[in-house]
């Protein structure tokens, strides 16, 4: 599409090109009175009680070397780093899990740090949790009565000696014997074991199906929280809703489970040798280089001992991840894998710039799960060249009983009848890549920076594979324009995960900011505009930790636009929106039209109009937002060349979330306001 700007020129240039009476309603524009403007001074836009209106300039934490008023990370932006090994070990019959790990926690801050925050996720599975507590019992984030969670936490020693662990629900706090100086590195040595939640508030869970128990497990270890230049220590707790926000890091981690089992996990498995066999290996490789799917492990070989290495006992996979936000791995005798390649020119991490992409799921999802490979290398194909290439190396999707998750590199999605279904939930969680596995926000703090922005990029995923009008269920404007008459609004941008009223998730933090976003790209900015601010803000921020004003202002300073008043409508704010046509003058020897129209709420936007002349002829005109920077009256005006305008109606292909469409619409002998 045109932008906004180029296509009111157009209109312009194509007006007084056409018109036969073009010089003399320029004359008697000069002379008579003016055709556009605010014609009333009833419209005027009165600043609020605090000075402001909805195009004040945003009041936005001021810039500094860490943190550019370009939105760039500056010279001197820094971000810590965590190093994690672990050797865990499945314990099939108990359900549960124990590991051995050692994080090296590197200060690249300039500050000493006398303390160090962990997150102990686990713990929210205890009954008396701020979780278990603080969420209403039964739901998707509630706690389950009657399972025994928690961390059971093993000595800790920091650089080898042994130290105090002081464990505040799902936080845990070291003190350091002394002050980790900017540029140090600690070492934290420890162990744990837990109880795997059968259904772990959607994160993790076993799901048990017909041939053996599938574990899906993730925030599964002790995790240094993030310090950064803007909040400190990020010590959110974890609830439930509100996912996670950890540090970029290498993992080394070894899994040891029952020889029977299928280990799928974040990073590149390094000892195939050792728990595949040969001709599970000549197909994996076969898998790499095929951009159609290839079975490594079929339903027919579930359960079949020459399906794996021969030997007893349990055998330990091994995998290598860099510069990830965290791990998460799944296990399952009952697994079928298959696999293909994608090509992903440009990835930070893909070898020889192929992806290897891998499904693992039960029996119990066939057929369907035998396109869930194709349907990632869709996406990933998809948002590689759309948006920026995918970075790691794999993406493995896992069929169990987690409904939707992503991690870096694994996605669990439960779906197992419905295509379109599988696709959503497929794409959705691999979107995740790019936000925020790559571009790394706050999940608890700031949700719509990753659902929003995910929900944004599904919409085009989602067109591209089912067509232009295929909808995206979450950003459709009805459904969010019904959401926004509703009670109970919030602020999208300031209101954390766990703080949004009741059912209103996917409304506030995937729907909402999507369709802003799909507004600002089609209907505002234009997609060549659009795009190249949302790459940038992808390039500028890819392995580093972006704050929303630097998303604010690197969308302004690449676009080159004021955007104050769109960030206030939509995103720091519950307004809504009414645009309405109250009237239509005609001169008397047609030189001129005059459509008078308002702004009614609190949101503005453009203004889009179909109008229809007497002679059956059509024109799209198009003002911009700022039109309603002083007023909420506007008239339009132009010279209709003789012809009588005898239908008005605005924002014709219902695209904006007008909360009152019955003023969208004037017509001759049938007006309304
Ligand atoms: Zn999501």
């Amino acid at each position: 599409m045109r932008t906004l700007a180029a296509a009111v020129s157009m209109m312009v240039l194509v007006l007084c090109s056409t018109a036969p009476g073009c010089a003399t309603a320029a004359r008697h524009r000069e002379a008579g009175p003016s055709l556009a403007g605010a014609t009333s001074d009833a419209g005027f836009r009165a600043a609020d009680a605090d000075g402001t209106t909805v195009f004040s300039p945003l009041d936005l934490p001021a810039a500094s070397a860490v943190r550019l008023g370009s939105g760039a990370p500056g010279p001197a932006y820094w971000q810590q780093r965590a190093d994690y090994r672990i050797d865990a070990t499945l314990h099939e019959g108990e359900r549960a899990v124990s590991a051995t790990g050692t994080i090296t926690y590197h200060n690249n801050s300039p500050d000493p740090l006398a303390y160090v925050w962990l997150h102990l996720e686990q713990n929210l599975f205890r009954a008396d949790s701020l979780g278990s507590l603080s969420k209403e019992p039964g739901s998707r984030f509630g706690y389950r009565k009657g399972f025994e969670g928690g961390y059971e936490i093993g000595p800790v020693a920091v650089d080898g000696a042994p130290t105090e662990l002081h464990v505040y629900d799902t936080l845990g706090r070291i003190d350091l014997p002394a002050p980790l100086e900017p540029g140090g590195s600690i070492t934290i040595d420890l162990s744990w074991r837990f109880n795997v939640p059968p259904f772990g508030v959607d994160r993790l869970a076993v799901d048990e199906v017909e041939q053996g128990a599938i574990f899906q497990i993730a925030q599964w270890f002790p995790a240094v929280a993030v310090y950064d230049d803007v909040h400190g220590w990020n010590t959110l707790p974890y609830l439930g809703q509100g996912e996670f926000y950890t540090n970029f890091g290498d993992y080394e981690v070894s899994i040891t489970a029952p020889r029977s089992h299928v280990v799928v996990a974040t990073g590149v498995l390094t000892n195939a040798a050792e728990v595949l066999t040969s001709s599970a290996r000549e197909r994996l490789d076969a898998a790499m280089r095929s951009d159609e799917t290839v079975t490594i492990r079929s339903a027919a070989e579930v359960g079949d001992p020459s399906s794996w290495p021969a030997g007893d006992g349990p055998l330990t996979w091994r995998f290598s991840a860099r510069n990830v936000r965290t791990f998460a791995w799944a296990s399952s005798a009952a697994f079928v894998w298959d696999a293909a390649g994608v090509d992903v020119r440009g990835s930070a991490q893909a070898r020889n710039g192929r992806v290897l992409v891998q499904s693992a799921y039960p029996k119990e999802a066939l057929p369907l799960w035998g396109e869930a490979t194709q349907m990632a290398r869709h996406s990933i194909d998809f948002n590689s060249r759309q948006w920026h290439p995918y970075p790691y190396p794999t993406a493995v999707n896992v069929n169990g009983r987690v409904g939707g998750m992503e991690y870096p590199m694994i996605v669990f999605c439960a779906e197992r009848r419905n295509e379109r279904g599988l696709y959503g939930v497929t794409d959705h969680e691999f979107g995740h890549t790019w936000f925020p596995m790559l571009v790394n926000t706050d999940e608890r703090r700031y949700a719509w920076m990753d659902e929003g922005f995910n929900s944004f990029m599904n919409v085009y995923t989602i067109r591209d594979r089912y067509g232009e009008n295929a909808r995206d269920r979450r950003s459709d404007v009805d459904a969010f324009t019904a959401q926004m008459t509703r009670g109970q609004q919030q602020p999208f941008a300031s209101t954390y995960a766990d703080h949004v009223w009741r059912g209103r998730l996917g409304f506030l933090m995937y729907g909402k900011p999507a369709a802003a976003l799909v507004l600002l790209r089609e209907e505002v900015l234009g997609e060549e505009r659009f795009d190249a601010a949302f790459r940038a803000y992808i390039d500028r921020w890819a392995f580093k930790h972006p704050q929303p004003a630097d998303f604010f202002r690197t969308m302004e300073d690449v676009a080159g636009a004021d955007l104050a008043w769109f960030w206030r409508g939509w995103f720091l704010s519950t307004a809504t929106l009414d645009q309405a046509v109250t009237g239509v003058d005609h001169n008397e020897d047609g030189l001129w039209v005059r459509v008078h129209l308002a702004s009614r709420r609190d949101m503005v936007m453009p203004v889009r109009m179909r109008v229809r002349y007497d002679d059956g002829s059509e024109e799209e005109r198009r003002l911009p937002a700022e039109v309603w920077a002083t007023t909420s009256l506007w008239t339009d005006g132009w010279n209709p060349a003789g012809r009588r305008v005898v239908e008005v109606v605005l924002d014709p292909d219902s695209v904006l979330p007008d909360v009152d469409r019955s003023n969208n619409r004037w017509s001759e002998g049938r007006r309304r306001n």
